[in-house]
């Protein structure tokens, strides 16, 4: 008889393999004659149970990165040149059409900014969340409406069996989110991407959504992929971050150490650009200038022309995505900056 080797077990490929690996993605626009590089080169990681955060300004790539990891890239215009987006370990960009769909809201889901463009106006909250059930699981009419309400319940809806048959437009816009929430929850997928979930809020119903979707999160041991370019709204809730520039990833690191010693200018500058309660007054900082034409992206690093520390070689030389380190040498686990001077910035 063979004995099972337990260390196997434990150290196996499909156990460490992270929930989701995407490598070196490279997406492209086609506009007129032109091309847009929307994504150049991104590589990040989200294992089940943790929360990426993926920050920076409107146009930097952000939602192209997670519409290619879902499979539903607007296409054309927009085509994947390069890259492996690995889901359990399986490059899934190379799986049939008919086989994403089937990943789709099953195991991998998306909570969009604007759920009243989401949502089906037509059709009551109820009618839409038992759907999931009866599309995927077969489920008959009562049972997944008994479904619908106990998910409504689940993201706390005050009164929801009073409200199962209420439309979409009935819902305050936190209310929405909260049923966006229950939609992508719905088949308890392994990940969910949440694209600017609580940018159409007010600021008080914004955290309250944000926790929920973090608590919902840590409950279900999802993987969880929050996008934002407000690094003001996932501070609570993220364990490591990703911050986007022109297409690329900028800086890497666990987000309490980037908020105490940023590794790279374009980091520094959002985190200087955040409201602080204990500086009333002063003036605000904003980094200078525009984000970058992405028909036209800057020569060397794209951040050069709006970096107060830029030197000759920042306008000739692209920075790879480089390990930080202490002065001693001394590893910072899941740090890295995408800067030709980040031993001055995280130190300076
Ligand atoms: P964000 O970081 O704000 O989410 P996006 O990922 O949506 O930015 O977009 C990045 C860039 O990709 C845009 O600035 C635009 O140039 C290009 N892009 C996105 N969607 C389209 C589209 N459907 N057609 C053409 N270009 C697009
Ligand atoms: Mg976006």
């Amino acid at each position: 008889m063979t004995t099972v080797d337990m260390t196997t077990l434990s150290t196996g490929e499909a156990d460490t393999a992270p929930l989701l690996e995407v490598r070196d993605l490279h997406v492209e626009f086609n506009v007129r004659d032109d091309i847009a590089k929307a994504v150049n080169g991104v590589s990040y990681s989200v294992n089940a149970g943790e929360t990426l955060a993926v920050l920076g300004e409107s146009g930097s790539g952000k939602s192209v990165t997670a519409q290619a990891i879902m499979g539903i890239l607007d296409s054309p215009p927009g085509r994947i040149t390069r890259g492996e987006v690995l889901f359990h370990g399986e490059d899934i960009l190379k799986l049939p059409e008919n086989e994403r769909r089937k990943l789709r809201g099953a195991k991998m889901a998306m909570i969009f900014q604007d759920a009243l463009s989401s949502l089906n106006p037509v059709l009551s909250v109820g009618f839409q969340l038992g759907e999931m059930f009866r599309a995927h699981q077969g489920f008959s009419r009562k049972a997944a409406k008994a479904k619908a309400i106990e998910l409504m319940e689940r993201v706390r809806i005050p009164a929801a069996k009073e409200r199962v048959n209420d439309y979409p437009h009935q819902f305050s816009g936190g209310m929405r989110q909260r049923i966006m929430i229950a939609m992508a929850l719905a088949l308890e997928p392994d990940l969910i991407i949440a694209d600017e979930p609580t940018t159409a809020l007010d600021v008080t119903v914004q955290a309250q959504v944000m926790d929920l979707l973090a608590e919902l999160q840590r409950e279900y041991n999802m993987g969880l992929i929050l996008i934002t370019h407000d690094l003001g709204v996932v501070a609570d809730v993220a364990d490591k971050i990703a911050v986007m520039y022109a297409g690329r990833i900028v800086e890497t690191a666990p987000i309490h150490e980037l908020y105490k010693r940023p590794a790279h200018p374009y980091t520094r500058g959002l985190l200087d650009s955040i409201p602080r309660l204990d500086q009333k007054g002063q003036e605000l900082y904003a980094i200078k200038g525009l984000p970058p034409n992405l028909l036209k992206i800057p020569s060397g690093c794209a951040f050069n022309p709006r970096c107060p520390k830029a030197q000759d070689i920042c306008r000739t030389e692209v920075p790879v995505l480089a390990s930080v380190t202490e002065q001693d040498g001394s590893e910072l686990v899941g740090r890295g900056s995408a800067c030709h001077f980040w031993k001055e910035t995280l130190n300076g």
